[in-house]
């Protein structure tokens, strides 16, 4: 079989959404996994509502996903194929002017569902005659052009669905053209589909009737349709469906939240999967994808998860992963980045806690002095350099034989006056990463000074 090719069609009309991660994701997943190629297509034939800034906050939320595509296409460039597409669909006579205005339709549909019949488009402009046309051009009527359908049963396996069928007499023969020349979404994506190769269509479930639409509109324009795909998609926890206008979901709204971006990967693509959500060190751990094995149910998703699955991610996260955030913030991405690193990740909720650890690790503290007597007598105890991992165990020991505290008692204000704060990374792990003249200062600094209460 040849490699899949593949292809993610967002409208730049907004910032894009945890949901339509899903999709970028399967399809990216789906066609790396089997060494295939991911397109970015722009559906920006919408002039009014399309905005460069939004397709490019799409490449830099996909980019921070790890989605990087193999071509970007934007549509607005390629209005050549879609025009030529039109004249043939025109000369095959499966596509006819109609001349209904918006208003006349809708009263149409509605005297049809008061007679309980269904609000499909009658046809009547097929039965224009040419004398007809003229005379409603005369009146300055401009048509839009509508897609005869075969009155069939469409049928096709669907990657994730299997076997589906959709019957093409229930549905109204859809505008391609409006009257302006511009195109409707159906058109120039079928093209696309064709003119780039693509192999599989993989989309929401909201796409299923179109399919139906598009075969036929594959085969009219000579071309074999490419295998579909529809995934369920995401709802939040009380069930509604995602959307554009649900900004704190947005994947530029979670960055900016400081979510990890393969928590959201995770979620985006494990929840209603055969597989449970879980964290993953690398977004190549997230395939390959079997669509087969997405659940026909809508996937349930709750914000919270994301969070607790952020923290998770963070704390199995290799240096390797984090080097260049590293670099980016200043701190060094060596092996004293990955020594530091090793130590606190298991402690952070967002990766921008590491500035804090970085601070307990290498830089300066609110002092915080609970029992100045235990202080003391561990500033004398305090061992030589060098330290090893082995060095906190021995100092404590010595100290609670001579000061008689042991647990919390010992530890806590050990804790406090070296960290400045309740819980942290072992600290027979820190100890030796603070080394001795920061613990020196930080014990003497409160050794002399009880904790000052509010
Ligand atoms: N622009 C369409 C959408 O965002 C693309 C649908 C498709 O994948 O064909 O829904």
């Amino acid at each position: 079989m040849t490699a899949p090719i593949v292809r993610f069609a967002p409208s730049p009309t907004g910032r894009i959404h945890i949901g339509n991660a899903r999709t970028a994701l399967l399809n990216f997943l789906f066609a790396s996994g089997q060494g295939g190629r991911f397109v970015l297509r722009f559906d920006d034939t919408d002039q009014e509502r399309s905005r460069q800034e939004y397709a490019d906050s799409i490449v830099v939320d996909l980019d921070w996903l790890g989605v990087v595509p193999d071509l970007v296409v934007r549509q607005s460039d390629r209005v050549a194929f879609y025009a030529a597409a039109v004249a043939r669909l025109k000369a095959s006579g499966r596509l006819y002017p109609a001349y209904e205005s918006a208003d006349e339709l809708d009263r149409r549909r509605k005297r049809m569902q008061a007679r309980g019949l269904p609000p499909i488009y009658d046809r009547a402009a097929l039965k224009l005659t040419e004398d007809d046309r003229a005379k409603l051009e005369a009146e300055g009527r401009r048509p839009h052009w509508r897609f005869r359908l075969d009155s069939e049963t469409v049928t096709w396996t669907d990657l994730v669905r299997g076997e589906s069928h959709i019957d093409c007499a229930s549905l109204s023969d859809p505008v391609l053209v409006r009257e302006d020349g511009t195109y409707l979404y159906t058109l120039p994506s079928v093209v696309d589909d064709i003119e780039l190769g693509i192999t599989h269509v993989v989309r929401g479930e909201d796409h299923v009737t179109n399919t139906a639409v598009q075969v036929q509109l594959f085969r009219a324009l000579g071309a074999e349709p490419p295998l579909f795909g529809h995934h369920n998609l995401l709802v939040n926890a009380s069930g509604e469906g995602l959307s554009k206008r649900s900004g704190a979901l947005s994947l530029t709204g979670l960055r900016e939240a400081g979510a990890e971006p393969l928590a959201v990967a995770a979620l985006a693509v494990l929840t209603g999967s055969a597989e449970s959500v879980h964290p993953v060190a690398a977004l190549a751990d997230l395939g390959p994808v079997d669509l087969a094995r997405l659940s026909r149910a809508p996937a349930r998703f709750d914000e919270h998860d994301l969070w607790t699955l952020s923290a998770k991610t963070l704390h199995g996260l290799p240096f390797e992963t984090v080097r260049p955030r590293f670099a980016a913030r200043g701190l060094p991405d060596d092996a004293v980045g990955e020594t530091f690193w090793l130590a606190v990740r298991g402690n952070l909720e967002r990766f921008d806690d590491i500035d804090g650890w970085w601070a307990v690790v290498h830089g300066s503290i609110e002092p915080v002095g609970e029992d100045p007597e235990l202080l003391a007598a561990a500033t004398r105890l305090l061992p030589e350099e060098p330290w090893s991992s082995a060095t906190w165990a021995a100092w404590t020991t010595r100290v609670k034989a001579e000061t008689s505290r042991k647990g919390r008692a010992l530890f806590h204000p050990l804790r406090l006056a070296l960290t400045g704060r309740d819980t942290g990374p072992e600290l027979a792990v820190l100890l030796p990463l603070i080394g001795r003249a920061r613990v020196l200062a930080r014990l003497s600094g409160h050794a002399g000074s009880s904790r000052q209460e509010p």
